[in-house]
């Protein structure tokens, strides 16, 4: 019997998650959650992989089972080496290790998970899956930045894009949602969640994304700002005395949506509009104009789109967000259908009206199916 399991594990920067995942039957036997990493009982991920491995055991289905074919490491940043899914070695355990400078929260983490899970099962073959790898196809006129290129090659200082997985999946399950060949298919992908990011898609090949050198760049999301004009880093470092971590810290954490109004979380910030909170509203507007201007730009830049697909938390979940951000488009050919934007499902949908040239979709992203999808690919090839 060929195994025809794979665990797919999410090392992040305070919490581990993991999926053991059938890709013999479609079937997930398994999954679980370890949060608050540093805070409590779990001191760190070495301790937080013990746990995972430990609850797989219990139930019967530890690292050393015979049905797992492989373990799915998600490695958030790989730089302009890791293209592709690739097969963990000590080199390039070591290369991801090369790429901490790059993504200090995200790779210590992800590089921990994989040495755990190495040590755990040192025979199994392990895959390292990275989420800025579907945005290598990107041109250099959208990848580079306007900046000196000696000083921007040394420093690897270029657009990488993030939640790539994510961009990746949505986009392949449009055209089947569509029943459209892929590689005639231009599609903007809309990945709202709490860290947020668009993509313009030629044919399945990501031909621009929001996110950049690292997940600040782009959409206002929870915490994050997204774009600004970098001389506000100058600015608060000069005028306001804030040292670089506190500017670090003010831009990824304590900004977006948050920092506008005092809430993260879209569905408090929709409660608070409905009581007529400015603040919210405010928010609520700043968020739906970066989007408008993304929406509009990846038009310009694909010249046809077929496809607006929105996905993760606030994109699969708030219509309002949807309603807002392709309102009065019909110029552009984008015209949504208010009921069937507005009814609540967990399935992929069409929420565009009949009349409308682009087609516009809800699919809820599964970045762990596609983890274990291009795991298992790899491993059996
Ligand atoms: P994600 O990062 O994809 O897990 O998305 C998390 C975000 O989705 C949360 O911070 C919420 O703001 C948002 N979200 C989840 N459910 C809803 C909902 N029903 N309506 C609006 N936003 C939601």
């Amino acid at each position: 019997m060929n195994p025809t399991r794979v665990l797919v594990l999410n090392s992040g920067s305070s919490s581990v998650k993991y999926q053991l995942l059938d890709m013999a039957d479609g079937s997930r036997p398994a999954s679980g959650l370890v949060e608050r990493i540093g805070e409590g009982p779990v001191p760190d991920h070495t301790a937080a992989l013990r746990q995972v491995a430990d609850e797989l055991r219990e139930r019967g289905m530890g690292l050393d089972s015979p049905e797992l074919a492989a373990v799915g490491h998600r490695v958030v940043h790989g730089g302009t080496k890791f293209t592709e899914p690739t097969l963990i070695t000590d080199e390039v355990v070591a290369s991801i290790e090369g790429l901490v400078p790059l993504a200090p929260l995200h790779n210590p983490a992800n590089v921990t998970g994989i040495k755990v899970a190495r040590e755990l099962r040192p025979d199994l073959p392990q895959v390292a899956v990275f989420d800025t790898a579907f945005h290598s196809t990107m041109p250099e006129s959208a990848a580079r930045y306007a900046i000196d290129v000696e000083t921007a090659d040394r420093y690897d200082v270029r657009r990488y894009g993030f939640h790539g997985t994510s961009h990746a999946y949505v986009s392949r399950a449009a055209a089947g949602l569509l029943d459209r060949d892929l590689a005639g298919l231009n599609t903007i992908v809309l990945h709202l969640g709490n860290g947020a990011s668009a993509s313009a898609i030629e044919g399945g090949v990501c031909v621009d994304t929001s996110m950049g050198l690292t997940p600040l760049e782009g959409l206002v999301m929870g915490t994050r700002s997204g774009d600004l004009d970098p001389a506000i880093v100058f600015h608060l470092a000069r005028v306001g005395g804030m040292s670089m971590d506190e500017v670090d810290t003010l831009l990824n954490k304590k900004s977006g949506l948050l920092g506008l109004c005092g809430d993260n979380d879209m569905r408090e910030i929709g409660r608070r509009m409905g009581e007529g909170d400015r603040a919210a509203e405010l928010a609520f507007e700043i968020y739906i104009h970066r989007l408008r201007k993304y929406v509009g730009a990846y038009t310009a830049v694909l010249g046809r789109v077929d496809a607006i697909v929105f996905t993760a938390g606030v994109g699969e979940n708030s219509a309002a967000v949807r309603e807002a951000a392709l309102r009065g488009l019909t110029g552009l050919g984008i015209e949504l259908d208010g009921v069937r934007n507005t009814l609540r499902s967990g399935s992929a949908r069409i929420i565009s009206a009949q009349s409308s040239r682009v087609a516009v979709a809800v699919i809820p992203t599964d970045e762990e199916l596609e983890i274990a999808t291009q795991t298992y690919a790899l491993v059996r090839a």
